[in-house]
């Protein structure tokens, strides 16, 4: 269950980080459990010696079993454990910095995910609701538009928008990786110059499936086809989330603020964020 006080909810609009959903890179992600630490952790302890005379002796004790600490030395039998991961910054949820575009954007050296700004990750948020788009149908000015009277809401400057298209459910599927639905350039720019710095997508990616791209820019050889969404952020700064999930929670279209801190990776293309919404007041209830 959500976790739940008195005076808000937290919805966890993210995936976790598994290699079990589908990605074209899988993270590998190694568990050192608590026994094996305790074995790390006596090693640690005998080379982080400055003299390198003084750590080869501690080796050597540690070797002959003298200098030795184990998981036997800790209560109950068992230290601590950690994990060690290799992972792309483009995996599970996250934020795309306007790097990931180009070097460039509006004309000056495009930020990387640790410079842009937190406040665009802290916003009121809306979630326009596009399930019933089939996975290659556009979804264009008129779809966000539609979405938006029926909700009786006008997007403002900095409003987190989540384009809602339900694919996240299949996340574990292969079809998540082809199968979903995209917003078009047109749409992309409207929300744009409706002063919105961040957009998100419950889909694997913000511009349409890599196969349906490629497929259209070799039969015409138009760049046009390449990564347009991506593409306009060399010209426009903004952010974009992939990989959200369970929009679907989040129980009202607006009324609600967005949490994405990306994690602060230095010079980086992207960040993993665990996204959230967090509700208040009397939409506890509903
Ligand atoms: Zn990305």
């Amino acid at each position: 269950m959500d976790n739940v006080s008195n005076k808000y909810r937290i919805i966890d609009l993210s995936l976790p980080i598994e290699s079990a959903n589908q990605e074209f890179i899988l993270p590998k992600i190694k568990f050192i459990n608590h026994k094996k630490g305790a074995n790390l952790l006596g090693l640690a302890g005998v080379i982080s010696e400055r003299s390198t005379l003084k750590t080869f002796f501690n080796l050597l004790l540690y070797f002959l079993g003298i200098k030795k600490v184990n998981c036997k030395d800790f209560p109950d039998k068992i230290a601590l454990a950690w994990e060690e991961i290799q992972i792309n910054t483009h995996t599970g949820t996250h934020l795309d910095a306007p790097w990931h575009f180009g070097p460039y954007c509006e004309g000056r050296p495009s930020k990387t995910i640790d410079q842009i700004p937190l406040e665009w990750c802290y916003a009121d948020g809306v979630v326009l609701d596009m399930r019933y788009k089939q996975p290659k149908q556009p979804i264009a000015v008129e779809d966000l538009e539609m979405a938006c009277r029926k909700i009786n809401y006008s997007i403002k400057p900095r409003d987190i928008v989540l384009i809602m298209t339900g694919v996240d459910k299949f996340c574990k599927e292969r079809k998540y990786l082809f199968k979903y639905p995209a917003i078009n350039t047109e749409a992309l720019l409207w929300l744009l110059d409706k002063g919105v710095k961040v957009i998100g997508t419950d889909a694997w990616g913000f511009d349409r499936p890599f196969k349906d791209m490629l497929k259209d820019y070799l039969k015409s050889k138009d760049k046009k086809y390449l990564w347009p969404n991506h593409l306009v952020g060399r010209g426009r700064e903004y952010c974009h989330i992939e990989k959200l999930a369970n929009l679907d929670k989040i129980p009202t279209p607006y009324g609600f603020k967005v949490a994405c801190f990306p994690i602060n990776i230095k010079n980086a293309s992207a960040g993993w964020a665990r996204v959230v919404a967090i509700v208040e007041g009397e939409l506890l209830t509903k």
